[in-house]
């Protein structure tokens, strides 16, 4: 193996990355755009893809598609017109997810089948696209999801959610064992509580007590979106290259206790 000088590099690489517009997908488009990417940059939010490829003006090509990933039918087409504009694929960071605190005995089969599509469903479809030759580029593959603590350790009013995350878990390592022949690895990052758009909806039913109390939960305090962007370009570029189906966990000590 070549090492460059920078192990990150991810120089003359294309990587799909969902939820791009905010939070964490928004940090990590900047990251990877940084480490030299090209980057097919996917979310609902129109506006805010718009801005953070003009962002990231120079460097890798960056085309932004706004989509729907709770429409599976949607994706296959979808990664085919990323890989038309931007060419073939080395890596997915699936970013986009939907999180809604509802305690069972009001949860209903509509809501957690929409958090199931987007969190897990979409993941998968997203995958299976880069089994094919058509969409992977042949070399480095890294596949990313994000994951939740939620997926491994329970929360009141997190049922859908916690079902979405330990599934996305579950599969990333039946994947990974599928594409490891074509080298592409699959790994999860699971975060603890990071402070972006979706913490802050969440966090609108905290009072100040509350929030302490949840940050408290955390010995390093509430994460940022770049402690998870970080992660994840460790896992996309060559400093992961001997590691596929495990779930790694960025969460300030939260699943510590
Ligand atoms: P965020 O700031 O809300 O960003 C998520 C992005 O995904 C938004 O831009 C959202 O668009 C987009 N999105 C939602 N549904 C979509 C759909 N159906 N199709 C396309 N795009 C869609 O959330 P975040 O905190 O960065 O979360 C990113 C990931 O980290 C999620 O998978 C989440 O479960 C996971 N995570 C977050 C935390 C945390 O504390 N923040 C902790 C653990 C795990 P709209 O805004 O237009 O809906």
């Amino acid at each position: 193996m070549n090492t460059p000088l920078n192990p990150l590099d991810l120089s003359g690489r294309h990587f799909l990355v969902t939820g791009a517009s905010s939070g964490i997908g928004r940090s990590t488009a900047i990251l990877l755009h940084r480490l030299g990417a090209r980057l097919s940059i996917v979310d609902l939010d129109e506006a805010g893809l718009s801005a953070v490829q003009a962002e990231l003006r120079g460097g890798g090509q960056v085309e932004p598609h706004r989509t729907d990933l709770s429409d599976i039918p949607a994706i296959e087409p979808l990664v085919g017109r990323c890989v038309a504009a931007n060419g073939p694929l080395h890596g997915v960071v699936h970013c986009a997810g939907i999180q809604a605190i509802v305690p069972v005995r009001t949860l209903q089969v509509e809501g957690w089948r929409k958090i199931f599509a987007v969190n897990t469903e979409a993941a998968l479809m997203l995958g299976k696209t880069m089994s094919s030759r058509k969409v992977y580029a042949g070399e480095h593959g890294s596949i990313v999801f994000i994951s939740s603590v939620m997926g491994m350790a329970g929360s009141i009013g997190a049922i859908a959610y916690s079902m979405s995350k330990a599934a996305l878990d579950g599969m990333a390592r039946s994947l990974s064992l599928e594409l490891a022949p074509r080298g592409i690895r699959v790994n999860c990052i699971a975060p603890g509580f990071v402070q972006t758009p979706l913490l802050e909806r969440t966090g609108k039913l905290w009072d100040e007590g509350q929030r302490k109390a949840v940050e408290d939960l955390h010995p390093l305090g509430f994460g940022k979106p770049e402690d998870i962007a970080n992660a994840v370009a460790f896992l996309a570029a060559d400093t992961g290259r001997w590691i596929t189906g495990s779930v790694m966990v960025v969460d300030g000590g939260y699943l510590a206790r």
